[in-house]
């Protein structure tokens, strides 16, 4: 039974094994911010379990920081116990989890031996109701909550929350503490270390900054983080430059994280380079 931990004022984070995810809340006079929502609903019901036992009043918002189902398939479970909440997100990130869930679903049920598949199957997946572009801000009352979508990373439609009054940015995905960051089939590797600079333009030296798996970091975790992404887009860019061919790639590309690992960002990036790609014989 992870407990929720306050790591800034009435900023309260718990870390739940399955994924080694964060679920966060942002107190406030209106009530609770719940972000992100873990996996299934029974993993949320676990949340909602945890949280009454904080006793730090009811949620009255959801946001979920990207698609990915580990940080949104508990959102229904959150609507059951707390009625009809508003659930936030990026446009990009709602259209993607329209796009998405049905294959997470299917990747489960391909799997009837995972302890999760049965609760992954049993979970209604709700779409966030209330989307933005590029930057919106919650009043909460006596305090204001701010959500930046500070470009394309680990997927298309990342967003960071920031609470200014407590020094805290939810950096969701972007950045990862107990894992090298998720490079998958969604993400863009050229724009997130340009996009984890607008992040750390958020940031003072004192930030608390919440990762999406692992535990609370700083600035410099964050600047360090943002500079290895960097060498894996420069890496790309290089390979792309010099004319290696996409399936040669990977092979030739020395990654600061373990290669099998780096497929998708080779992939990506090279999808993303317009001269990279598609060297077709001229006769
Ligand atoms: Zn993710």
């Amino acid at each position: 039974m992870p407990d929720f931990t306050e790591v800034a004022e009435r900023v309260w984070v718990a870390r739940y094994e399955w994924f080694d995810v964060n679920v966060t809340l942002v107190g406030s006079d209106r009530g609770l911010l719940v972000v992100d929502t873990h996996g299934s609903s029974a993993a949320a019901l676990e949340v909602v379990d945890d949280l009454r036992r904080l006793g730090a009043g009811e949620v009255t918002a959801i946001v979920n920081t990207h698609w990915h189902f580990d940080h949104t398939f508990g959102n229904e479970a959150f609507r059951a116990a707390y009625g009809a909440l508003p659930i936030v997100a990026h446009e990009t990130a709602a259209e993607e989890l329209e796009r998405g869930a049905e294959e997470i679903r299917q990747r489960y049920a391909d799997e009837p031996a995972d302890p999760h598949t049965a609760d992954v199957l049993a979970t209604e997946v709700v779409l966030p109701d209330r989307t933005f572009s590029s930057a919106l801000v919650l009043d909460a009352g006596d305090r204001l909550v701010e959500l930046v979508h500070p470009g394309r990373g680990h997927t298309g439609g990342d967003l960071v929350v920031r609470v200014p009054d407590a020094d805290v940015v939810l950096a969701g995905d972007l950045v990862e503490e107990s894992a090298p960051p998720w490079f998958g089939a969604d993400s863009w590797p050229m724009d997130w270390p340009l996009t984890l600079d607008v992040v750390l333009g958020l940031t003072t030296p004192a930030s608390v900054v919440v990762p999406g798996h692992g535990a609370p970091v700083d600035r410099a975790f964050v600047e360090e983080q943002r500079n290895t992404i960097g060498v894996v887009a420069e890496t790309i860019r290089d390979l792309a430059g010099r004319g290696v061919p996409l399936d040669q790639a990977l092979d030739t590309g020395e990654w600061p994280w373990p290669r099998e690992r780096m497929g998708d960002a080779v992939r990506r990036g090279y999808e993303q380079l317009p001269r990279s790609q598609k060297r077709l014989p001229l006769i």
